[in-house]
């Protein structure tokens, strides 16, 4: 009997994480992974963190050299798929080669947002998603350098960290009146924000840009309060849209995201869609989520691979990710648009925790340099427990036995 090939649109997160999850489960038919960069699927996290931090020391590569022969996984690198044909099912690659699939998942991630106003300036303006951009910012953070960046979300937070440990002078425009406010509540945006100031790092909330221009070998961004900020360099990063293009050409239900339901299938049978570039349904909530998040990546990688195998899925988990910056391990779980966040520990010291509640029931937590606690911290929520705001406060109520009698 002729094996069935599984292809593979985008070899990121969540495409290394299905092709391998396909061969633990046992698949034995084809598997083909289809990358448009040069490079063996990597992570990202690291690219605004240890890849500008330590970059002689620091892999980011998925999977192991040979794993993928190992496995058994044909892997194309730096060959976008340039069109897929779900009812002939096939997929047309740039090089003109065209493959046949008897299922396909698309990976496909997501796409910078871009700034013309900044990009018209061309030289020393940059963004970074890729390896080879988080490269060019190797020598683009260097001490003395003023770095200007635009978007204070996690990008904008996380590069302000690195390049001050880098020896950098650094300023954050965000046009909303909070910094990473798409991810995060208040309590916890203003204590960061507070950190990054303590190192150096100059803040403009609340203000959009008005005009950049070159002058005299510096790029001048005026805001529109009338601020002038001066620079070597700006590096933008305000957001990502997901990449659909591929979706939407084939006539799939797109909308914000490919639309997928729990099982990661796409509307088109034998097509599903993970990471960045899906929303799903979430029937619980009776409402799609996009989630561009490394866990979300990885767990709807794992799902969409066991639904294309038919079987059984995992069981899914409250949302987690995590940063880095400024010294300080920060993970979150759960909803960040609780109505009251009650603070356990001492914010001054950078180690407490945060709870979330609405109505008196936990549905988010927060955890700053104190890690340890988040797995209780996220049975808790998926019990939705509910306690009185001293037992949340006192640290010595251990979270695990919170979870036993929740
Ligand atoms: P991607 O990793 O973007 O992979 C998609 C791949 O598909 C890309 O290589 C793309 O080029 C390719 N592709 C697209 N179209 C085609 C085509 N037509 N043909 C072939 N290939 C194609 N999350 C956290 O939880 N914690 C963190 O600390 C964190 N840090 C991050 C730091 C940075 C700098 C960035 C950029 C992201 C970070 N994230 C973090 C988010 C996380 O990395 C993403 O959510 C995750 O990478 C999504 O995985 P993905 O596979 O969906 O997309
Ligand atoms: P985010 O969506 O987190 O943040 C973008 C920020 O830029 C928002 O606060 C946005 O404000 C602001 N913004 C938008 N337009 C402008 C403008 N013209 N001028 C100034 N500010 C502006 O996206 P990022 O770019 O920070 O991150 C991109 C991707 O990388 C995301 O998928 C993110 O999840 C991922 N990432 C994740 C990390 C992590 O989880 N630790 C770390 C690094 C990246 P507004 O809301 O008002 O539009």
């Amino acid at each position: 009997m002729k094996k069935p090939i599984f292809v593979i649109v985008g070899a990121g997160q969540a495409g290394a994480t299905a092709a391998a999850e396909l061969r633990q489960n046992g698949f034995e038919g084809r598997i083909v992974l289809i990358g448009d960069e040069p490079h063996a699927p990597y992570e990202r996290p690291p690219l605004s963190k240890d890849v500008l931090l330590q970059p002689e020391s620091t892999r980011c590569q998925l999977f192991a050299d040979g794993f993928y022969d190992e496995q058994d996984i044909e892997i194309k690198l730096g060959t976008p798929v340039s069109a897929i044909d779900p009812d002939a099912r096939t997929v047309v690659l740039s090089s003109g080669e065209t493959l046949s699939f008897d299922k396909l998942l698309l990976a496909t991630g997501a796409q910078v947002r871009r700034l013309p106003l900044l990009d018209q300036l061309g030289g020393d303006v940059y963004t970074l998603r890729t390896l080879d951009d988080a490269r060019k910012l190797q020598s683009v953070l260097q001490p003395e350098r003023r770095i200007v960046l635009v978007g204070g979300g996690v990008i904008g937070l996380e590069l302000a960290s690195s390049a001050v440990d880098l020896g950098a002078h650094v300023t954050v425009i965000e046009q909303a009146p909070m910094a990473m406010g798409r991810c995060s509540p208040r309590i916890l945006t203003e204590f960061l924000c507070d950190v990054h100031r303590k190192r150096g790092v100059v803040l403009h909330l609340g203000t959009p840009l008005a005009q950049a221009v070159r002058e005299n070998g510096e790029i001048v961004v005026t805001l529109q309060d009338g601020t002038r900020v001066v620079g070597d360099a700006v590096i933008y990063g305000i957001g990502v849209d997901p990449d659909t293009r591929l979706a939407s050409a084939a006539g799939l239900n797109v909308d914000g995201g490919i639309l997928i339901d729990e099982d990661c299938a796409t509307s088109h049978p034998g097509i599903y869609a993970a990471g960045d570039a899906a929303r799903q349904w979430d029937a619980a909530n009776r409402q799609y989520h996009r989630r561009e998040t490394w866990e979300n990546a990885k767990n709807q990688a794992i799902t969409a691979a066991r639904a294309m195998m038919e079987v059984e899925p995992t069981k899914t988990d409250v949302p987690w990710f995590w940063t880095d910056q400024c010294g300080a391990n920060i993970q979150f779980a759960g909803d960040m648009l609780a109505e009251e966040w009650i603070v356990r520990g001492q914010m001054d010291e950078s180690r407490f925790m945060l709870f979330g509640l609405n109505a008196g029931e936990l549905v988010g937590a927060i955890t700053v340099n104190q890690g340890r606690d988040m797995r209780s911290a996220r049975m808790l929520i998926a019990k939705r427990a509910r306690f009185a705001p001293d037992v949340w406060q006192d640290p010595q109520n251990s979270l695990r036995s919170l979870v036993n009698v929740a």
